[in-house]
């Protein structure tokens, strides 16, 4: 690019000085018409018309009319002279860098020198004067067609270098967005020039028909503003963003160089947006979107949408550290920004996907972002890096993703069933496992199991166990105003455990319920400890300080060492359902419970059978001195509602399990 510059201006600039030569010693003699176009020309080169340019928005002016004219009438040099003094003074003006200034005036005499030649050559118009006949036309035409082309050339193939985008296609939709433009100021030129022949009072009537032109392409440049670029934040948008994005990776394809995109949702902005009023909320987006612009460079950031913004980092140098710079940016964020007086903090959570490893297209490698984005957020780890197992996901699950975010935020399609825990040796129901369910309005009843894994990679879990828990306390707290003192159980997934609020959130649900810790279980499974055993420790203990039981689930499973368990502040052990539900068939099943029974007992710790489906294996616990039961054979998951006729029932015949249940089930 730096290269192509200075030898385009070079070149440009020599043309430049052997025009001043030939032409400063004629200016003394100069035609009145030429003085009349001139001043026309600066004037015109002073007033920028915003041009609508592939993914941007360009400038032109109107002067060209003005250049070809004096091309016409006097020829190569003085159009390049008179030209190259109104491009310098204009640029002066518009405080242009001095690299840039060169350029546009060696262009422009490049252009004007190569339309120069082919009036001359081919409309045969060496002598220059105000008369030019019609069968000079066609060669007047050509010349202005390759004013144009030379002219597009030049400045397209250095800022397809400069953006990294393929040459020939940037210069080829410049090219017919220009035509429409300078083409058609290119084509009053002759106009001009017929109409001074008979006086040059007329020249100042040609301005009309160019302020319309200039309208135009004002109106044109305003278009095209609305359809690529976010109004509030003046960065580009979604569409222009994708487009970029798709243009990126074909050159990475060809070029074999990284990409990747960033997706950076501002973390509680709604709340930003609710407490300080929109317009504030307005401010904040405005402020985030500069800083974006100035920490990772303004023609890679959008506007993705709502509090979202998006980044594209193209080549070796920032592709391969996507990582870093998005920490760049996080940084960036930090100091707090002054809004009338008020310092707000805001902060942001960002997703990354990069090509090739996570994704081959734009539309996937920001539906990775996303999810990552999303990990990263729940996570609380800030910055996420795509991996495939936080979406090792079907379409169907990436659109679930999305649902299941809605179904959190605002429905009720949430609900959770209750399953009791019993007593063996005396039938008491000790506690109610909550288990969740999803009614999809169009999928019907979703089971935990498919949306459960979904949500512990994507990072809702966080959000979903926060759901279940305020639920399961509040249908706790409403027995308990009923005089039914049944305890609740939440599972937990490996994720929740390993939340630094995870104690303070629980201790904050109890205390908003106004429900005492004991009547909380947490059901962790065994491989949830076993994955970081020094965090899962400090919860635990947090946890049975406030009260709150936990339950080893799924037990025998996993591979957690005996000495370790007894270290563990736990309140119960469930034996896993499969030993459970075999062991009536299978002995070593049998033996299994039976030994896990022994263990627990000797920890002094009540060990819960999960999965108690029929009327012999119960009666085989029972035998066995098992503590509590849970299955089908005493009640399926219920609805609050059918859990509290259930639990009635059973006042009347406390010690057997339920014989209605288990005979609805046995038909
Ligand atoms: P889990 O914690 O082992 O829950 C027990 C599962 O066994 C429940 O399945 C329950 O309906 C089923 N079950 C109970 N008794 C019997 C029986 O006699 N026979 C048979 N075949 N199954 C029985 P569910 O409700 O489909 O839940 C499946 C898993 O989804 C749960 O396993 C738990 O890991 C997870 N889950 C459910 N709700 C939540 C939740 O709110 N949070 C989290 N993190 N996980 C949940
Ligand atoms: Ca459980
Ligand atoms: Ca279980």
């Amino acid at each position: 690019m730096i290269g192509y510059v200075g030898v385009v201006s070079a070149a440009g600039l020599v043309l430049f000085a052997v025009s001043v030569a030939t032409w400063i010693p004629q200016l003394s003699s100069a035609p009145a018409v030429y003085w009349v176009f001139a001043a026309f020309l600066v004037l015109t080169e002073l007033v920028r018309v915003d041009l609508p340019r592939k993914n941007d928005v360009g400038e032109t002016n109107i002067s060209t009319t003005f250049t070809f004219a004096i091309l016409i009438v006097l020829g190569g040099p003085a159009a390049i002279v008179t030209q190259g003094v109104a491009s310098l003074a204009a640029d002066l003006v518009h405080r242009k860098p001095d690299w840039k200034i060169g350029f546009n005036v060696a262009q422009l005499s490049l252009s004007t020198f190569a339309a120069a030649f082919v009036l001359d050559r081919v409309a045969g118009l060496p002598d220059h004067s105000l008369a030019f006949t019609a069968d000079q036309m066609p060669g007047i035409l050509l010349a202005a067609a390759v004013f144009m082309v030379t002219n597009v050339t030049l400045l397209g193939v250095g800022l397809a270098l400069d953006q990294g985008q393929p040459i020939v296609r940037y210069v080829w939709d410049d090219l017919i967005m220009e035509f429409w433009a300078s083409g058609a100021l290119l084509l009053i030129s002759p106009i001009v020039v017929a109409a001074t022949r008979l006086g040059v009072f007329l020249t100042p009537l040609i301005s009309i028909p160019l302020l319309s032109v200039y309208m135009q392409g004002r109106l044109a440049a305003r278009t095209m503003r609305q359809a690529l670029f976010d109004a509030l934040t003046n960065l580009p948008n979604r569409v222009l963003f994708e487009r970029r994005v798709h243009e990126a990776l074909e050159e990475a394809r060809a070029d074999r160089i990284p990409v990747a995109v960033m997706l950076i949702d501002l973390d509680r902005f709604k709340e930003v947006n609710e407490t300080l009023g929109h317009r504030r909320g307005d401010d904040v987006l405005k402020e985030v979107g500069q800083r974006l612009a100035r920490a990772v460079g303004e023609d890679c950031v959008a506007r993705w949408g709502g509090d979202e913004f998006a980044v594209v980092l193209a080549g070796d140098d920032r592709a391969a550290t996507p990582v870093d710079i998005a920490h760049e940016v996080l940084k960036a964020f930090e100091p707090s920004l002054a809004l009338e007086e008020l310092p707000v903090h805001v902060s942001g959570s960002i997703g990354i996907a990069r090509f090739p490893e996570d994704g081959d297209n734009e539309e996937t490698l920001m539906q990775h972002a996303d999810i990552a984005m999303y990990v990263a957020k729940e996570s609380h780890s800030r910055v996420a890096v795509y991996e495939p197992n936080f979406g090792r996901s079907s379409p169907m699950q990436l659109a679930m993703v999305a649902e299941l975010r809605r179904a959190l935020e605002s429905t009720d399609e949430l609900f959770l069933q209750y399953q009791p825990k019993v007593r063996i040796d005396s039938g008491e129901v000790v506690s109610a496992e909550a288990l969740i369910r999803w009614r999809h309005p169009s999928l019907g009843l979703i089971q935990p199991d498919s949306f459960i894994p979904l949500a512990e990679r994507t990072g809702q879990i966080r959000q979903l166990t926060a759901w279940v828990l305020e639920a399961a306390l509040a249908q706790c707290a409403a027995w308990q105003r009923e005089g039914l003192r049944v305890g609740v159980a939440v599972n937990l997934s490996t994720r929740n455990l390993l939340e630094p609020n995870l104690v303070a959130d629980v201790e904050a649900a109890l205390a908003r319920h106004r429900v005492e810790g004991g009547r909380l279980t947490l059901e962790v499974t065994e491989s949830s400890m076993m994955t970081d055993p020094t965090i899962a420790m400090n919860v635990l203990n947090g946890l049975r300080d406030k009260g709150v039981h936990v339950a080893v689930d799924d037990f025998g499973t996993g591979y957690s060492s005996l000495s370790y368990l007894k270290q563990l502040p736990v309140s119960e052990i469930k034996i896993d359902k499969s030993f459970v539900m075999a062991m009536a068939r299978d002995d070593s099943d049998l033996n299994i419970v039976r030994s896990i029974l022994d263990l627990g007992h000797n920890l002094g710790l009540p060990i819960v059978a999960e999965g108690v489906a029929d009327e012999a294996t119960f009666t085989t616990l029972r035998s066995m001195s098992c503590d509590i039961a849970q299955g089908y054979h005493l009640s399926p998951p219920l609805d609050a509602l059918d859990f509290k006729r259930w639990l009635s029932t059973r006042r009347t015949q406390p010690t057997k399990p339920n014989a209605k249940v288990a005979r609805i089930r046995s038909v």
